[in-house]
């Protein structure tokens, strides 16, 4: 926009629960995507206030003008850019096959043949399942966030989910979920800053600048760290 940066507060789309890139802890959103957008917001002087949603309710919002920023372990895809300017990339994901720990006959997507795939909407793994549904007959079941999926698959009514690698790492070592991570990596996802394509050249320079200065004095490296142990 035309507004003087300084003075504008811009409103950061952000997943509902997306550990360890968002989540609330005390009333308090926290995580990876959350320091870094704030520190960015702080090293580049502007404002900006956190909007918690379902994950595929969030581009609607930039295109609606209802958001000015989106960082949500968003994966940087062509059809997106269609409709959003991203960042530069700023952590490598990538797509994971997540069963039950007892299930024993999935470990790639050739062994979906006629089997029940639980996804979040608007995901790039929704788009994977929804891909692979029509070349293995199978089915395809969509939820609004991720807890929702991983119990589907937990309780024996999905075969198998996929999700973004490093988010059900961290929840399976947080917890015992009842669920595995199979397979090698579906993909290489890299997750970006979004912005509404075309109308926020300035924000996403401030957003580039931050992120590079952020990486350069290892304080990138730290807010990782927080989050990631090892
Ligand atoms: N990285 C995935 C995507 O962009 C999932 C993001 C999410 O669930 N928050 O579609």
């Amino acid at each position: 926009g035309k507004e003087d940066a300084k003075n504008k507060e811009y409103k950061v789309g952000v997943d509902t629960t997306y550990p360890p890139f968002e989540f609330e802890e005390n009333g308090k959103q926290k995580g990876i995507d959350i320091d870094l957008i704030t520190e960015i917001a702080k090293k580049e002087g502007f404002k900006i206030k956190l909007e918690p949603m379902d994950f595929k309710g969030i581009i609607p919002a930039l295109q609606a003008n209802e958001l000015d920023i989106a960082i949500a372990g968003m994966s940087i895809t062509e059809e997106r850019k269609k409709v959003v300017d991203f960042s530069d990339p700023y952590f490598k994901a990538g797509l994971t096959l997540v069963v039950a720990k007892n299930n024993n006959n999935i470990t790639t997507p050739d062994d979906l043949k006629g089997k029940t795939i639980a996804v979040k909407k608007g995901t790039t793994g929704a788009k994977f399942a929804e891909d692979l549904a029509k070349k293995k007959n199978a089915k395809v079941v969509q939820f609004n966030d991720s807890p929702s999926m991983f119990q589907e698959v937990a309780n024996g009514n999905a075969d198998v989910l996929i999700e973004d690698y490093p988010v059900v790492a961290y929840a399976i070592a947080q917890k015992d979920l009842g669920l595995k991570i199979v397979g090698d990596r579906l993909n290489g996802d890299q997750y970006g800053i979004a912005v509404l394509k075309g109308e926020n050249e300035e924000v996403l320079k401030k957003i580039n600048k931050g992120l590079k200065d952020l990486k350069k004095s290892g304080k990138y490296d730290e807010i990782v760290k927080k989050y990631l142990k090892e």
